[in-house]
Formats: C-alpha cells, structure tokens, sequence
C-alpha cells in the first residue's frame, strides 16, 4: 500500500489544522453551554402548569428533533436572502452555524433534561414545600442540582455529538477541520492521508473532554463523597427542649389547627365527607386505622400537601387553608408564613441527598434568614445532638440507615421551630431495628408538650404516648378518644380489638 505517512504526520503539527480546531471547540462549547442553559427552560416549560407553555415546548422539541441539521444550517445561512436585515448577522459563518446547531441541540438536550427532572422525586418538591421554599427555591436549591448530576452523562455524551456534527458546518464554508482536510486533498488527492490526519484532531478534541466532563461528574457525584469519619453512634440525648411553657399560644383556647367540613374525592372516588378534626395547643393526636382509609389524605389535607373540596383549615383559630369549592377558598391562599408554623416528617424521610444532614437541618432556617450563619449552624447542631446526630452531621443521606436519615427529617422539621408536627407514618419505611430509635424522639418531643398530629400503625406507641387517639375507617373517624377509652371500647367493639391488638 501507498500511504504517505510523513505528510499524515506533518499535518499534525498544521497551522490550519490547528486554527480549525481551535474553531470547532469554540464552536462546540458555545453550542453545548447556550443549549444546556435553553434546553433547561424548554424542559421547565415543558412542566409549566399553563397548557399554552407545555405546548409551546412540546412543538419545538418536536419541529427542531425532526428537521435535520444539515437542512437547517442550509436554511439559516441562506435566511438573509429573504429577509436582508439578519444579513450582518447570519452571513457570517460562525453565527450562522452556532443559531442552527443550538436550536437543534437544544431540542436533544431539552429531552435530557425532562428525564433528569422527572427522576427527581415528588417527594423532594414536598419536602421543599414544607420547609416554605419558593417554587423558585425548591429548583434552586433542590431539584436544579439534584437533575444537573442525574443529566451530566448523557450531557456529556451531547457534546460529543455536537463535536462530531460541527463537521456538517463545512456546507456554509466555515473552515472546521473537515473543510480544512477537503482543500487539501482536492489539492494533492491524498484523500486517506488527510482523512486519517482529521480523525486524529477530532479523536482529540473528544478525548480531552469527555475526560475533564469524567472528572467533572466525579466531582459533582456526592454518592462518592466520604464523609469525615465517625467513631461511635451516639443514642439520642433525649433532652427535647420543652416548648408549652414558654409557648404563650398554649394559653389561649382556639385549637392550634382545625379541620371543618374537610370533603376530598380522587375523581369519583370519595376518600371522605364532611370531615372534622381538631387539636388542641399541645396534644398528641394518633391517627391509626386500616391502608387506605385516608389517614395520609387527611394529614397532607392540614398543611395543603393536598387540596380539598370542601372544607376550612383553621391555624389557631383563623381560616388558613379552604377547600377549592368553598366560597372562601378565593380570600385564603396559602401563606407561606403561616404554613411554616406546621413541620413535616415524611414516611420516606425526603431528606435532600446531595446535602450533609446538618446542611439538611439547615437548609429551611438559611433560606427563610432566621439568623446569622453561625446562629443557624449552633442551632441546627443542637437540634442534631438532640436526636443523636450530632457525630453524623457531616454524612449524607445515603450515608445513614433509615433511622438515622429519620432522626435527621425530624431534626429538619424542628429547626423551622414549628408549632404543629405533622408525621405520616415516620416508622414504616424503617428496618424494625431502627423503629424504636425514632420512637423514642418522638415520644420525648411529645413529653416535652409539642402539638403533634400522628398517622401511625405502631399500636403500643400510640396508647403510650397520645392524648388521643383517632380511628378511621373508609374515610370515616369510627373512634376518637383516650387511650383508655380506645382500651375500654375495644372490648365490645370487635373491628376495633382486632386493629388495635397488634
Ligand atoms: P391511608 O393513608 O389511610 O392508607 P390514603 O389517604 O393514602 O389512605 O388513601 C385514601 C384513599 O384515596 C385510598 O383509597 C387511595 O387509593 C386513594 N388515593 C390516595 N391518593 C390518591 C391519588 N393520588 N390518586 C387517586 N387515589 C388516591
Ligand atoms: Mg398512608
């Protein structure tokens, strides 16, 4: 075979060469920054709660995913013919190529970036929710960078496509490597010597970033992150701060929440009618029956996690939250500040995983402003130390057991400083091991006179530790009373002693 190595090596070290390198990594790193950023907004307006939005982002990823670039880069060079004002503009090369290879990556990208958005769980939204994050926050601080790591693969990968298709910018004459390598062989016909010359420089540009965006994944990548290493577990020191004492609201007579008329359907399926519940400034309300009784409906019903129909919620006596077919439901919206005043601790925890516990526990009060940094921080570790997580303050989640991650929620709830505590079934999601750990901090915070609503399947703990206990069934309250009345009535009622038995 004929192969002229020495020229194939001398292009190597080409001026031309070079220069058109260097323009197909301009050109690739501005398309792949403008169409990761845009891409972003296409995907948020993709789940835009206005239908003209989602549409108006569907047809775009839908028209510029269909149209290949060649035919668009063709078209947009060639768009000052009909309209001679974009002629300063698009006539040269490199604007012209960038606008159409961003409107077609930015389609692709927009695709990645739903799917990223999509992984990020409901149950983080939520967990933003009740801490008083803004929409806006809640994708700041909370889903933006949790979707970030999920998409850096296949955003990585992106760019590698879009440094392979700058080669297609060549049909409107700006000098990329492939254009540099075709005037040469037109010149001397050392057609595979120049070809083997430019997948030399593109084998280069990829492999030097696909290994600094490897890095750069590793770096964003928390599930890698070692935490500090701890020596021992310690039990929670139980010294929950008493908060009735010093909490003048115990004094006065409205229920610190109050649920009148609550009425609640899933399409024609009615979870319950005309509804009513209400607890007192420091009671302990358990809230138990049988899976699906609408237990978890009613408890996200009392912090708007959930939208009613019917109903009024009352916080401490004034009208917080209505149903959207109540009259009242246009003058009630849902005031951040007033929703702050009730904590949430989660079946699954929700705890934020690309946050340290103590960022965790911080996160609600930094962003409210409640105090200095250093403020927070001691307060968040108090908080810590007293569910026994102060030695773990610096793991993340996915670092801890589910008793732990927990103890961490509960720490996150307390440090807004809340005066209702709302937990739907805190213990089920746990190995039975690490139930009594979170038992006992909530028994300690009910001790120590918070006002706490419960849904739980944990019989023993509820008698044990509520004023009241309340049992639904099919979307009915069938019992509500003490725990020794609930222990008295289960002798007759047979429903109630077999639930309660276990
Ligand atoms: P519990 O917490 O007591 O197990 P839930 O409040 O979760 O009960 O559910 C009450 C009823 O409402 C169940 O029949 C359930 O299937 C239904 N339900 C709950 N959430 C939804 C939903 N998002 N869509 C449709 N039905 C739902
Ligand atoms: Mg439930």
């Amino acid at each position: 075979m004929d192969f002229d190595w020495s020229y194939t090596i001398g292009l190597l070290w080409s001026r031309d060469f070079w220069d058109a390198t260097l323009l197909v990594v301009e050109l690739s790193v501005a398309t792949w920054v403008l169409a990761v950023v845009l891409g972003f907004f296409v995907a948020l307006a993709d789940r835009s709660s206005l239908m003209v939005v989602r549409r108006a982002a569907a047809l775009y990823v839908w028209f510029f995913r269909s149209l290949p670039l060649l035919v668009l880069l063709i078209f947009v060079y060639n768009l000052p013919q009909a309209f001679p004002a974009t002629s300063a503009l698009l006539s040269v090369p490199f604007i012209a190529g960038l606008l159409a290879m961003v409107l077609s990556e930015t389609a692709y990208i927009a695709e990645i970036h739903r799917g990223a958005l999509v992984a990020v769980g409901k149950g983080q939204y939520e967990a933003g929710r009740v801490l008083g994050l803004s929409r806006a926050g809640i994708q700041r601080l909370v889903v933006i960078p949790q979707a970030l790591r999920i998409a850096l693969p296949a955003l990585g990968n992106e760019f590698v496509s879009i440094v392979k298709l700058t080669s297609l910018v060549s049909v409107i004459s700006l000098a990329e490597i492939l254009l540099v390598g075709q005037r040469y062989y037109t010149q001397n016909f050392k057609v595979m010597e120049t070809m083997v010359a430019v997948a030399v420089y593109y084998v280069l540009i990829v492999t030097v970033f696909d290994t600094a965006l490897k890095a750069f994944e590793r770096r964003l990548d928390f599930s890698r992150r070692l935490a500090e290493l701890t020596t021992e577990d310690a039990e929670p020191s139980g010294e929950v701060a008493r908060t009735i004492g010093d909490d003048a609201r115990a004094m006065t007579a409205e229920p610190a929440i109050r649920l009148e008329g609550g009425g609640k359907s899933y399409g024609i399926h009615s979870v319950f009618e005309n509804l009513h519940l209400s607890v007192k400034p420091g009671e302990v309300v358990s809230i138990i029956g049988p899976s699906g009784s609408g237990k978890t409906t009613l408890i996200r019903s009392l912090n708007g996690l959930e939208t009613l129909e019917h109903g009024v919620v009352y916080l401490e006596g004034k009208p917080f939250l209505a149903g959207s077919r109540e009259k009242l439901s246009k003058s009630v919206r849902y005031d951040g500040v007033d929703a702050l005043r009730i904590g949430m601790v989660f079946q699954n925890f929700n705890l934020f995983p690309h946050r340290t516990a103590l960022e965790n526990v911080m996160m609600g009060p930094l962003y409210h402003k409640r105090g200095s940094f250093a403020e927070l921080r001691n307060d968040a570790r108090t908080l810590l130390n007293q569910v026994g997580m102060l030695v773990h303050e610096n793991k993340y989640p996915h670092q801890l057991s589910g008793g732990q991650q927990q103890r961490v929620a509960i720490a996150r709830a307390l440090a807004m400083h809340p005066s209702i505590l709302l937990f739907d079934e805190p213990t089920s999601a746990l190995d039975p091991e690490t139930v009594g750990e979170v038992l006992r901090i909530m028994a300690a915070l009910a001790r120590s006179g918070r006002t706490m609503v419960i849904v739980t399947h944990e019989m023993k703990f509820a008698m044990e530790v509520s004023d009241r206990v309340i049992f639904m069934e099919q979307g009915k309250v069938v019992f509500d009373g003490s725990p020794e009345l609930l222990a008295e009535q289960r002798k007759q009622d047979g429903r109630l002693a077999e639930f309660v038995r276990h």
